[in-house]
């Protein structure tokens, strides 16, 4: 039952690629002390050795996570914020490892039990992320420059050079996106798609600035592909078995190559799954 958090066994690969254009003005901001000090007027992109604009996969992440978050509350269930010393794992990391040296199977059931569905997905301290989120390096882009206020983030002071330039990535840029899961459930894969709704229907904003309208991207010429390893005879592709006691067997045809709105169609059945599945984890936060 505990297939989405084991890492010696292998079920199942999950594929979902394609590209990710941007719908207005995005911003992924180097982070505090990388930015040049000599060109303090200037709030700079991340981009690659070679310049080209670039959102991080370790920022996908944590966009996912905090997405997760948003959509699990309104489902009801309980996720922790993921940060640091704050994860579920960090609560019961001390006992993990003292019954991993008796009891592996316990030590395995104790982490499924009271982890939340973001630390069993994204990852936590002593547990492997189930998904991978590859770095998004723009192939099409042009570079776009604003003024705008600087307010000081230590004092929230408009600052001496109160006006910087900010430079973004402009509409209509187009990043590829891709992530890969292994040992994914259906209610799982379904969580994943959910999420990039969210982003593909603006609920959700990319990077910097979002007050300004900055963020809001689509996904388009998506792609899923779903490999289960133990393939039973007559098993046709499109048939995804249920993989734990909490999952359902789903049949559908696999989208490829197809627009954000087509791929959030045909992998319905997906997004249902998870709407329905009884998440029962983490026990300790069950009312
Ligand atoms: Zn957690």
């Amino acid at each position: 039952m505990t297939v989405l958090i084991r890492k010696d066994i292998l079920k199942r690969k999950v594929e979902i690629y394609g590209e990710v254009e941007t719908l207005s003005p995005l911003r992924i901001g180097k982070g505090r002390g990388e930015t040049n000090p000599e060109s303090a007027a200037s709030m700079q992109i991340l981009r690659t050795y070679d310049e080209k604009p670039l959102i991080p996969g370790s920022s996908w992440k944590g966009i996912f996570r905090s997405t997760g978050e948003k959509i699990a509350k309104e489902k009801g269930i309980f996720t922790c914020t993921g940060l640091t010393k704050q994860t579920c794992m960090d609560r019961i990391l001390g006992e993990v490892q003292k019954l991993m040296s008796d009891d592996v199977e316990k030590a395995v059931e104790r982490v499924w039990d009271d982890t939340c569905i973001n630390c069993k997905i994204f990852g936590a301290p002593s547990l492997y992320s189930a998904i991978s989120i590859f770095d998004s390096v723009a192939t099409k882009y042009t570079i776009g420059y604003r003024p705008m206020i600087a307010i000081s983030r230590d004092t929230g002071a408009v600052t001496k050079s109160a006006l910087v330039t900010t430079e973004y990535v402009e509409p209509g840029s187009i990043f590829p996106f891709k992530l890969i899961g292994n040992n994914l459930p259906n209610y799982a894969i379904g969580y994943i798609i959910k999420i990039m709704r969210y982003i593909n229907d603006g609920l959700v904003q990319v990077g910097g600035n979002k007050s300004r309208g900055f963020g809001f991207v689509t996904f388009s010429k998506l792609s899923l592909e779903v490999t289960d390893y133990e393939v039973k005879p007559n098993d046709k592709e499109g048939k995804l078995e249920a993989l734990d006691e909490i999952d359902k067997e789903v049949s559908i045809e696999l989208p490829k190559d197809v627009k954000g709105k087509e791929f959030f169609e045909k992998t319905k059945p997906l997004e249902e799954v998870f709407n329905h599945a009884r998440i029962l984890f983490p026990q300790s936060n069950l009312h």
